[in-house]
């Protein structure tokens, strides 16, 4: 029995002795299948291919996949009393990484995104003025200065209006002055309350 991993979406699935057939994440209409083809590695393929790297990311140590593999996320530790929060997953755990993990606290739970779309709010991070680490439910923009908002990023789809103003009244009571995106370097380093609700402002008015 083997354990699957899409070498698309970086899916996990049951362990099995062959691979899926589909994979239901490519099949949604947010995502894709690979132009090649549905493609599945074991754990074993997986991490003879990719090695794990852990690096700070703007004060939070950062585990991401190198070569980038999948979506090319990285996930970010937060400290939280005696351990971690590991926000974001990545698809591959060595026991490198592990022990790395372990040796900060271990973790205490994780945090996911697609279906049940979730913001983690960091009340003590950005030097206690409070970070959002917000994968790709906000992605920040490439000039770091705003983030936007996609239904799908692959296939170009956006966030509806309703959607957008749900996250923008869930985030507004929210102290914060940093955003961490979802990849390396992906971050608004201060200011970035205002630069959320500016945002926020700026996208309604694009599709409107
Ligand atoms: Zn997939």
């Amino acid at each position: 029995m083997a354990l699957w991993t899409c070498a698309t979406c970086g899916a996990q699935f049951p362990d099995s002795v062959n691979p899926p057939t589909a994979c239901p994440i490519c099949e949604d209409e947010r995502q894709f299948v690979g132009w090649s083809g549905q493609a599945f590695l074991t754990r074993e393929e997986l991490a003879r291919k990719h090695r794990l790297v852990g690096r700070d990311d703007l004060g939070l140590t950062g585990i991401g996949m190198e070569p980038s593999f999948a979506i090319g996320q990285r996930a970010l530790l937060v400290p939280d009393g005696d351990g971690c929060v590991m926000w974001d997953c990545i698809p591959l755990a060595t026991d490198e990484a592990i022990q790395h993990v372990a040796a900060l606290g271990g973790l205490l739970r994780t945090g996911g995104h697609f279906a049940g779309a979730t913001v983690l709010h960091y009340a003590r991070g950005a030097d206690g003025k409070g970070a959002l680490l917000t994968g790709d439910i906000a992605q920040v923009t490439m000039d770091r200065r705003f983030v936007s908002f996609m239904y799908s990023y692959p296939n170009y789809m956006p966030l509806n209006a309703a959607a957008v103003r749900r996250i923008a009244s869930v985030v507004e009571p929210l102290a914060f002055d940093r955003v961490y995106g979802a990849w390396w370097g992906r971050n608004i380093a201060s200011g970035a309350k205002a630069a959320f609700a500016a945002s926020v402002a700026r996208y309604l008015a694009a599709i409107a």
